[in-house]
């Protein structure tokens, strides 16, 4: 497994974006409007930065009213993601998906819950490593 990318809660994204794209040279990767939310992904090095502005209530809008903007949540990319799934509920992790969902540029996706795992929240994004 190998870190995928770091999600960031925002309400501006075009604003977060254009500040990384000079601050870190780092590239628009994709864009997308899913499941209520502006995804913009920025490219770095072998990972992204997913950033997050919410259109409609949901997560994100909820996560931003409790917390504000910042760190979201940590991906990790995995070519067996029922198998990650699986292990971590054998060892007493609550997933947030039971199963495998489709998510953000395609790729199918499982959260769990961050109350078991340190207080971050992850994500299991299923792509080869
Ligand atoms: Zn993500």
């Amino acid at each position: 497994m190998h870190l995928d990318h770091v999600g960031i809660a925002t309400d501006d994204v075009d604003g977060l974006a254009s500040l990384y794209r000079w601050l870190l040279d780092a590239p628009v990767a994709h864009e997308e409007r899913f499941d209520g939310m502006q995804i913009c992904f920025l490219a770095l090095g072998n990972g992204y930065l997913e950033l997050l502005e919410p259109v409609e209530e949901g997560p994100i809008s909820r996560y931003l009213d409790r917390n504000g903007p910042g760190v979201h949540h940590l991906a990790f990319a995995t070519d067996d993601i029922e198998g990650a799934l699986a292990v971590a509920v054998e060892g007493g992790i609550e997933p947030i998906d039971e199963e495998p969902r489709p998510g953000a540029w395609g790729h199918d996706v499982a959260f769990l819950h961050p109350r078991d795992t340190g207080g971050v929240l992850i994500e299991f994004v299923a792509h080869e490593e």
